[in-house]
């Protein structure tokens, strides 16, 4: 049985701002793009996730929902930074880090013998370790595999970690909604609520023929994932497959030729 860490930061841009600027605590903060712009919301502390902004909403919109948001523009290189100094400590405990983005990270503990191979308390001293270096608090999940992990990372947040033990995992996993499978996107979700399906355990009425049929090959892994199993390994290289870069025009491009 493995025991891998999800760590993720608690409103990571968001929270970097309020701690380089305390007079901003307490108040509704975003970072993003400018409204006349098109900018879009990429994190937003809790104050203003309460009038529903959100990280993908429209600056302008987020702006409407909450007129006394506090939006700052996004500082890559200060996150960046940041991430390094929380990287080095997820290296500090293990040698098998996932980052997924600045702010998330899978790790595998499987083999630590800090805290007698404890890895509830080493998510703790990570968080706390984290906390310390850089003022900013993490979340973490802890289970046997990284779609678990992932999960329970959620259900403690902001501050706070959530184990899933071996002998938790169906009762876990059958309330859990569908959303919540990576890989189930809005379509997905779509199609799987028309079936009927919208927990984990209601996948697992379905037998893998069936979810063959419904959704290809991704059946196959559908099968395991609605029981709690996840054998992906914890990946510290990826080679690039590919890249892509978005920009968002100030004004619509109504041609083909435009756009080209
Ligand atoms: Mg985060």
């Amino acid at each position: 049985m493995r025991k891998i860490i999800h760590i993720d930061m608690d409103c990571f841009f968001a929270a970097v701002e309020v701690r380089d600027n305390p007079e901003l605590k307490g108040k509704p903060v975003a970072v993003g793009g400018s409204p006349e712009e098109r900018g879009v919301i990429s994190a937003a502390n809790y104050e203003a996730r309460k009038f529903g902004v959100r990280s993908a909403l429209s600056s302008a919109m987020a702006l409407r929902k909450c007129p006394e948001l506090i939006l700052i523009f996004p500082n890559m290189q200060k996150y960046i930074e940041v991430s390094q100094e929380v990287q080095a400590i997820f290296h500090k405990f293990t040698g098998i880090v996932e980052p997924l983005s600045l702010d998330e990270a899978y790790l595998d503990v499987t083999e630590s013998t800090f805290f007698q191979g404890s890895a509830s308390l080493l998510a703790a001293e990570i968080r706390k370790q984290i906390f310390e270096t850089t003022g900013l608090t993490a979340s973490a999940g802890i289970a046997p595999n990284k779609f678990l992990a992932k999960v329970a990372s959620d259900w403690k947040k902001p501050n706070g970690q959530y184990v899933v033990t071996p002998d938790m995992i169906d009762s876990f996993v059958i309330n859990l909604p569908i959303e919540k499978i990576s890989g189930v996107g809005k379509v997905t979700a779509e199609k799987m609520h028309k079936l009927s399906i919208h927990t984990c355990g209601d996948l697992q009425k379905l037998s893998l023929e069936d979810l063959r049929n419904h959704f290809g090959t991704f059946g196959y892994s559908l099968h395991e994932i609605c029981r709690g199993i996840d054998h992906r390994k914890v990946i510290t290289y990826r080679e690039r497959k590919s890249l892509s870069i978005e920009r968002t025009f100030n004004t619509d491009l109504p041609t083909t030729e435009t756009c080209l």
